[in-house]
């Protein structure tokens, strides 16, 4: 018997294979959106362009310039030309941040998304929008912004650079890991989260023999959403809450910054959730769960140092003392003590003992 629980199961419809990108008119059309305004990362331009022609007269528009964690100004921009060009639906290709422009769109409209990724960030499961203004990141939740069909192709994500692919699997497998110790967790989430790192770690391994694996590139989409509603679900802790404090006070990159501190934080939490850490070592088949991490991302090429992602000593101390005043709820109590050795062993890159 599991302990006694809460688990809210989020709406939302996914299609996988190869080739689905075909689907998404019809995608659309079940959705009944007439007049679709497309957004898509420049590295889907090719996709984009065919989806325009599959879209014939639905097609209304398109914006091809998409900005890390949404720019205030061009979340405003895209508004108007979602207005402008009388647009009854959204359809994002790309990674999170693509799906995050659409986000702040629906945000204020109300329009529905088809969400295409091509990343593994886990955005597309999410009702988490955010978006930055003079260089802080204002972020909420608000169902009206989840994407009502994600269509997952691997074909999209065969070309996805190995550095890109490694980081993007690490900043999955912190969703799911977090998943697991945040205040939210539940037991339906922790099956979500263990088979997302299950299928994460496969797809990896597989990804890093060959690049274009169509079989691998399916399953990391796979963990992936997996990954993303074990975000969705049990929303962030300790992990999360450090990575966007060294994003946003530092510029460090999103995905990367995952690799390195995950470890780290998974070596002072595991302990404390012991049936999800089995269960997680299992499916890493690693007999320590931090330790496991590590040496998985570094044999993927990740940074596993924030000293490598341009961070210096000076500011994971400064980090740790801003962090440590507005510290989350956390399985093991957290004082700036605690919170300095975790930064501190992620900027030097130390493998967990
Ligand atoms: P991203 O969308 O910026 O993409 C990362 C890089 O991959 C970019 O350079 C992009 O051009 C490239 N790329 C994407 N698809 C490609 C392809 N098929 N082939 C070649 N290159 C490709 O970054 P991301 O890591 O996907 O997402 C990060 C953003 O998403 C951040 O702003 C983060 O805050 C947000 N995010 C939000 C949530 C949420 O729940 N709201 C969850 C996770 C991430």
């Amino acid at each position: 018997m599991p302990e006694a629980f809460t688990h809210t199961s989020l709406p939302g419809r996914i299609v996988l294979g190869p080739g689905s990108l075909d689907q998404v008119p019809d995608e659309a059309d079940q959705l009944g959106i007439s007049k679709v305004l497309l957004i898509a990362t420049r590295s889907a331009r090719d996709a984009a362009d065919l989806l325009e022609v599959g879209l014939g007269d639905r097609f209304a528009g398109r914006i091809d310039e998409v900005r890390q964690h949404v720019p205030k100004e061009r979340a405003d921009q895209a508004r108007a030309k979602a207005s402008e060009v009388g647009a009854t639906g959204l359809v994002a290709i790309g990674g999170g941040s693509a799906i995050g422009l659409a986000k702040a769109i629906a945000l204020t409209s109300g329009l529905p998304i088809v969400a295409v990724p091509t990343t593994y960030a886990g955005s597309e499961m999410t009702p988490v929008w955010g978006e930055t203004a003079e260089g802080e990141k204002t972020t909420g939740t608000d169902l009206v912004v989840l994407p009502k069909t994600v269509v997952y192709d691997p074909l999209l994500s065969r070309g996805l650079p190995l550095e890109v692919t490694a980081a993007s699997v690490a900043n999955a497998m912190a969703h799911c890991v977090e998943a697991t110790w945040t205040p939210k967790a539940d037991p339906i989430t922790e099956v979500t989260a263990v088979e997302g790192v299950r299928a994460l770690r496969e797809g990896l391994l597989s990804v890093l023999a060959e690049r274009t694996d169509l079989e691998a590139r399916s399953n990391l989409l796979y963990g992936a959403s997996l990954a993303g509603s074990a975000l969705a679900t049990a929303g962030t802790g300790l992990h999360h809450k450090l990575c966007h404090l060294l994003g946003g006070s530092y510029n460090l990159p999103h995905a990367e910054t995952h690799a390195a501190v995950l470890p780290q934080v998974t070596r002072l939490n595991a302990g404390a959730v012991p049936r999800a850490k089995a269960r997680l070592e299992t499916a890493l088949e690693t007999d320590d769960l931090a330790s496991g991490l590590f040496d998985l991302f570094a044999q993927a090429g990740v940074p596993t140092s924030l000293r490598e992602l341009g961070l210096t000593e000076e500011q994971a101390r400064e980090a740790a003392w801003k962090f440590a005043a507005k510290a989350p709820a956390n399985p093991v109590p957290l004082d700036e003590d605690t919170v300095t050795e975790i930064l501190l062993r992620a900027w030097a890159g130390e493998r967990p003992t």
